[in-house]
C-alpha cells in the first residue's frame, strides 16, 4: 500500500501570487489530493528584506479563495535558523564544509566555467586556502564525483554530476543566512514531504537537494517539475506582471473560472469550463499534463 502522500505549497511572501505560482500550487495540490494525501504550507521568507507577514496573510487568503487547502502550516523559514544550525553542524562534523571568500565578480568572471543555464561551476578555489582574508566567509559543502538521477513525474529522467555540473555549493552566506538549497531540504525532510511539485526552473536544484537529503538522512521525495507559464510575447510571468497577479484576477474572475482556464490550458480538461479544485481532483493525472512551456493569452483567459 502506498504511504500517505505529503505535498507542499512553498510560496515566497514577497508579493501577490501570479498565475505561474497558482498553476504550480494547483498541480501540487491535485497530485496529492487525488490520492487523499496531505498538504503542508510553508512560507519561504529567508529573504526578510523582500518578504512580510502581510504578504504571507494575503497568500493564505488567496489559496483559500482558490480552494487549495492545507492540512497544517510549518513554521516559516525566517524563524527556523536554529534548526538549520543543527543541520549545518552535521555537515561540519562530516568534514564537508569549508569557508569561501570569493567575491561575486570572481565567481562570475569570464574564465569561470559556466553551465548551459548561465550559472557558473565552482572550481573549488577556496578548498585549500593558505592565507584566508580577514572577513566573514560563505560556507560551501564539498560534492563528490557522483551522478544523481531522478525520474521526474512530468519531465522524465534527469541526471546531474554535481562535481562537474555544479561544483561545491554554498549552504550559508557570508551574512549568516542559510541558502534555499539547505533550508528547503531540511524543511521538506522534517515535514515528511513525499513529493515536491514546482516550476521546471527549479529542476536543476533537485540533485543538490538529493545530495543533502542523503547527508541528512532523509528519504528522497518524488519530483514533478511543471512547465512555466509564459506571457504571449514569451516573457516569463513574474510578480511584476500585475495584470496576471491574483489581486487583479480575483476582481475579474470566479475561482472556478480561473481554475477551469488553467486546467484546459495545461491539458487536464478537454474544454474550458468553470470547475472547482475539488471537482478537478478526479480529472487529474500526470499523463494528461503538458511538459512544454505554456503560452498564455491573457485576453483569452479573461475572455
Ligand atoms: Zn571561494
Amino acid at each position: 500500500m502506498e504511504k500517505t502522500p505529503v505535498g507542499r505549497f512553498a510560496p515566497t511572501p514577497s508579493g501577490r501570487m501570479h498565475l505561474g505560482n497558482v498553476f504550480a500550487g494547483l498541480i501540487a495540490w491535485l497530485s496529492v489530493k487525488s490520492r487523499n494525501g496531505r498538504m503542508v504550507l510553508r512560507m519561504e521568507d529567508l529573504d526578510t528584506l523582500r518578504t512580510s507577514d502581510e504578504f504571507a496573510q494575503t497568500l493564505r487568503e488567496d489559496l483559500r479563495w482558490l480552494g487549495l487547502t492545507w492540512d497544517w502550516e510549518q513554521t516559516q523559514q525566517s524563524r527556523r535558523s536554529e534548526i538549520y544550525d543543527r543541520y549545518f553542524a552535521m555537515l561540519e562534523e562530516k568534514g564537508l564544509l569549508y569557508p569561501c571568500y570569493c567575491t561575486r565578480s570572481q565567481l562570475h568572471s569570464v574564465d569561470a566555467p559556466h553551465r548551459a543555464d548561465g550559472t557558473y561551476v565552482y572550481p573549488g578555489t577556496c578548498r585549500n586556502l593558505a592565507d584566508p582574508p580577514d572577513r566573514a566567509p560563505a560556507w560551501r559543502v564539498m560534492v563528490p564525483q557522483k551522478t544523481w538521477a531522478l525520474e521526474d513525474l512530468l519531465q522524465g529522467p534527469y541526471t546531474e554530476n554535481l562535481a562537474t555540473d555544479c561544483g561545491d555549493f554554498v549552504v550559508r552566506r557570508a551574512d549568516g543566512v542559510y541558502v534555499y538549497q539547505l533550508a528547503v531540504t531540511v524543511d521538506d525532510g522534517e515535514a515528511g514531504v513525499t513529493e515536491v511539485v514546482r516550476g521546471v526552473d527549479l529542476l536543476s536544484s533537485a540533485p543538490r537537494q538529493m545530495y543533502l537529503q542523503e547527508l541528512f538522512g532523509f528519504d528522497h521525495p518524488a519530483y514533478g517539475h511543471v512547465p512555466l507559464l509564459l506571457a504571449p510575447d514569451g516573457r516569463r510571468l513574474s510578480k511584476r506582471d500585475k495584470d496576471l497577479d491574483l489581486g487583479y484576477l480575483r476582481s475579474h474572475l470566479k475561482p472556478e473560472e480561473l481554475i477551469g482556464s488553467l486546467a484546459h490550458t495545461c491539458g487536464l480538461l478537454d474544454r474550458s469550463e468553470p470547475i472547482s479544485a475539488e471537482e478537478l481532483r478526479s480529472e487529474f493525472s500526470w499523463e494528461k499534463l503538458k511538459k512544454e512551456d505554456i503560452y498564455l493569452d491573457a485576453q483569452l483567459l479573461l475572455g
